[in-house]
């Protein structure tokens, strides 16, 4: 596909910073979007509604065929990028990688899905990979952390001059799941405390249905609080924001759109509230429905923090 065809489907950029500097403590909002079309399409809808991240699958996460990215896409999309007002596109990992999988099979998959992954981040310029702590399958949480461990040692050693940051995602605690307590993540990160490629990306829906409430200010306090004593907010560049559809403690990971759920307009206000959110980004990954208007309450409510 010719380059202009591409690049024209693109709404115009409002500015063009030659970098992108991100202001001292300024919130972004951002969304998982889709890319259907090519990565210069989710930059496209990025663009349409005026976010300042991205985040993205490299491939459909329903199939473990990756997609063929071209040397011409690539190039089109850090042009793209380059003129582009959102300056952050973070990967998110489809869910069959397993970094705390007992299953040596299953481990070196996700190893070399990994590898390959932070490569073509490197290739395209997206700068953070998002990656759930992963799954025990009933080995136990101690056996599923020292996988985690070992995994992102051998990533590190085998990706070696990349820029990209690994991204360890807290979990909502379903069966087997690893990394649903923060100390649980926290032991991990301790592991690579001088690293700058290692870092934590806390979701709120899975951390008020492991059990960690965020409904009102306080609580917002207490549960950041902890946060920042067991992870440390200096390692956490992002936040996942979504509503819960299961209760505080329900160990599910279903997400609902912002204030459908158990969580509530008065919590998620509490949590862009806190001071520990000064200049991270808050990325939606609730239902397209509703969208629009999860879109339209978070800009609202950074912009009248
Ligand atoms: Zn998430
Ligand atoms: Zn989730």
């Amino acid at each position: 596909m010719a380059k202009q065809t591409v690049l024209k489907k693109l709404p115009k950029p409002k500015a063009k910073p030659k970098t992108k500097p991100k202001p001292a403590g300024r919130i972004g909002i951002g969304a998982h979007v889709s890319i259907a079309g090519g990565y210069c399409e989710a930059l496209a809808r990025g663009q349409a509604d005026d976010l300042d991240a991205i985040q993205i699958f490299t491939s459909s996460p329903r199939s473990r065929a990756r997609r063929v990215v071209s040397k011409q896409e690539k190039a089109d999309f850090i042009t793209a990028c380059a003129v582009s007002p959102i300056r952050a596109v973070y990967v998110h990992t489809p869910y069959y990688v397993n970094a705390a999988s007992p299953d040596s099979r299953t481990w070196h998959f996700s190893q070399s899905y990994i590898v390959r992954e932070i490569e073509l981040m490197d290739s395209i310029g997206a700068g953070y990979f998002v990656m759930h702590v992963g799954s025990h399958l009933g080995s136990g949480v101690a056996a599923g952390k020292d996988k985690v461990i070992r995994m992102l040692d051998e990533v590190l050693q085998k990706t070696k001059g990349s820029k990209v940051v690994v991204c360890l995602e807290n979990t909502a605690g379903q069966k087997n799941e690893v990394g649903s307590r923060f100390e649980d993540m926290g032991e991990i990160m301790g592991r690579f405390k001088k690293e700058p490629r290692i870092g934590a990306v806390m979701d709120t829906c899975h951390m008020f249905s492991a059990g960690y409430d965020i409904r009102t200010p306080a609580a917002v306090k207490e549960t950041f609080s902890a946060i920042e004593r067991l992870i440390g907010w200096q390692r956490i560049p992002m936040l996942h924001f979504n509503d819960s559809m299961v209760d505080l403690g329900g160990h599910r990971d279903r997400h609902q759109n912002l204030g459908q759920g158990y969580i509530g307009h008065k919590g998620l206000a509490a949590v862009v509230g806190s001071r520990f959110v000064k200049g991270k980004d808050l990325i939606l990954e609730t239902a397209d429905q509703g969208r629009a208007a999860d879109i339209a309450w978070l800009k609202k409510t950074v912009a009248a923090r």
